[in-house]
């Protein structure tokens, strides 16, 4: 499906969570967040409706994200329901890997072919502060158990302050370098100012290319990130979302005072 810009559109960004099990400081606020109510959050019968319908106007590509993805229960099964979908071509994840070493397997065999794991920094002190109290080692341990399980590409988001040529950064491309991943540099971004880049070795933040969407947690299709509009798929259905979110993607992105980034998934 093309948008009113003639960019195709052909990616859905699926955020199905908004909690996780990290509290990165450039994510989650230091007072903790106020998560959504479970009542809200659509279920996976609803995913996948939204997926089938999707495919139908023109989607191929899906991503799941969160919060942390890996954090919602039945996960795995989630994963099986949209690999099923007839006309989904590529099915990925995003995680910050913590769980990742157990669930690595179960999701290949489900039918995910392919994972970014989140990780800024290899000094260990340095990740638990970051991600105010997480495990380096049980990061590498899920991407080791990524490769295992023949997950492919596995790719790295190193989140930078100024430019990818600061040390952690170094580190973290000459490690992806050492082990066969991909590394993709996120420069960090703010909703609320609408500051954002490209992203090194990777598509977002491109918008005269843009060809994504995004279905949050709670339901609401969003053409743009960096956007408030929102149309909801159980007040106006799923395909009118879907095509209303197209109609109104901007040609580019300004702000969004209306998200965060743990519950739109980045
Ligand atoms: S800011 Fe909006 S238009 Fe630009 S790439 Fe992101 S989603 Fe697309």
């Amino acid at each position: 499906m093309l948008d009113p810009y003639n960019r195709k559109i052909n990616y859905l960004r699926i955020s199905v969570t908004d909690r996780c099990n990290l509290r990165c400081r450039y994510c989650m606020p230091e007072d903790g967040v106020c998560m959504l109510k479970h009542k809200d959050i659509i279920s996976y019968e609803e995913i996948q409706k939204v997926v089938k319908i999707a495919v139908s106007l023109g989607i191929d590509k899906i991503r799941l994200t969160g919060g942390e993805p890996l954090v919602r229960k039945d996960i795995v099964e989630l994963v099986r329901m949209i690999a099923e979908v007839d006309g989904v071509k590529d099915l990925a994840i995003t995680t910050n890997g913590v769980l990742l070493e157990k669930f690595a397997q179960p999701l290949a065999q489900s039918g995910l072919q392919r994972i970014n794991v989140s990780l800024d920094t290899l000094d260990a002190e340095k990740f638990t502060q970051i991600t105010r109290g997480g495990n380096l080692y049980s990061v590498l341990k899920g991407i080791e158990a990524a490769q295992k399980a023949g997950l492919h590409p596995v790719k790295i988001n190193c989140v930078i302050e100024q430019s990818s040529d600061e040390p952690d950064a170094l580190a973290v491309k000459q490690y992806c370098a050492e082990n066969g991943l991909q590394v993709r540099f996120i420069h960090q971004m703010d909703l609320s100012s609408g500051h954002f880049s490209i992203v090194e070795g990777g598509s977002g933040g491109d918008c005269a290319h843009c060809n994504r969407l995004r279905l949050t947690p709670t339901g609401k299709m969003k053409p743009c990130l960096f956007s408030d509009l929102e149309f909801d798929i159980r007040e106006m259905g799923i395909k009118g979302a879907i095509e209303a979110a197209l109609l109104a993607k901007p040609e580019k992105g300004t702000i969004n005072l209306s998200n965060c980034f743990h519950n739109i998934g980045g």
